[in-house]
């Protein structure tokens, strides 16, 4: 079974990788179950879909009963969960001396909390299953860390970790697993960064250079759109021009 018919929760899909993968699957027949906070955004893109291919819920990573509700909308509305995809993230990068403490505790919250609760609501109904496949967006800064991005890239590192070791616990329930890892990629995610002039700086980067989300949608399809037997483990794409 590849994309067509595959039931698929995408968190983060009010912006950037999130909506753009939404899109690509749903044009490849999947039905995708998308969620975020901004409920407007959602709705503009499920309509796009006609309603019965892509539904949608209000969703807050940062709360566990939140993501299971949305994995429990999956199952009701198409009976199965095949693929789900831990996408929400921000990225307030700031040094370590400016004690941003609230924003290390968001990044935490989102960046690595949201995608634990993901795993706990999926991992049941994907055992039971024996198949299923949970794919998180890590980052090249889940590889590198710089001056600036260290809480953040504390959140990727994470996910490295909390991956790999899902992996390797769920080879005998044949659950897949999947790290993407873009470099820059033009999305809405600058506007989480606090500091001015570092936001001006990632969002020039980003729009100057970056990926297209479209262009990281359509790994995260790759890494679906495989027969059964093959994990697609981890997927590192950068812009052409960047080093680092
Ligand atoms: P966007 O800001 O465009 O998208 C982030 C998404 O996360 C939005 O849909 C936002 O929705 C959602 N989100 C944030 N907080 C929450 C929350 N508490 N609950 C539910 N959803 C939440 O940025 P990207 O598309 O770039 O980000 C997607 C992922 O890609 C992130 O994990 C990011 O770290 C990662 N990434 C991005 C790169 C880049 O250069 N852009 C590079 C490498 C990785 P809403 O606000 O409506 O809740």
């Amino acid at each position: 079974m590849t994309i067509k018919n595959k039931v698929v929760v995408i968190t983060g899909a009010s912006s950037g990788i999130g909506k753009a993968t939404t899109e690509v699957l749903a044009k490849a027949g999947a039905h995708v179950v998308i969620g975020a906070r901004r409920k407007d955004r959602l709705a503009e893109i499920a309509a796009e879909f006609g309603g019965d291919q892509v539904v949608y819920q209000e969703t807050d990573v940062t709360n566990r009963d939140s993501v299971k509700s949305l994995v429990d909308l999956a199952q009701s509305t198409f009976g199965k969960v095949d693929v789900l995809y831990n996408n929400a993230g921000l990225m307030p990068v700031s040094p370590l001396a400016d004690l941003k403490v609230d924003e290390w505790e968001r990044m935490i919250d989102v960046n690595i909390k949201g995608v634990l609760y993901g795993i706990a609501a999926v991992l049941p109904i994907m055992i039971a299953q024996k198949h299923g496949h949970i794919i998180t967006t890590d980052s090249v800064a889940g590889h590198v860390v710089h001056p600036g991005t260290a809480v953040y890239a504390g959140t990727k590192y994470a996910i490295q970790a909390i991956m790999d070791g899902l992996r390797q616990e769920q080879v005998d329930h044949h659950i897949r697993t999947t790290m993407i890892s873009p470099g820059a990629v033009e999305t809405e995610l600058y506007r989480t960064i606090s500091d001015e002039k570092t936001r001006e700086q990632i969002k020039v980067q980003e729009q100057t250079a970056g990926l297209s989300a479209a262009d990281v949608a359509h790994a995260v399809a790759y890494a679906i759109d495989q027969p059964q037997n093959v994990a697609i483990n981890e997927i590192l794409l950068r812009p052409i021009n960047q080093r680092t």
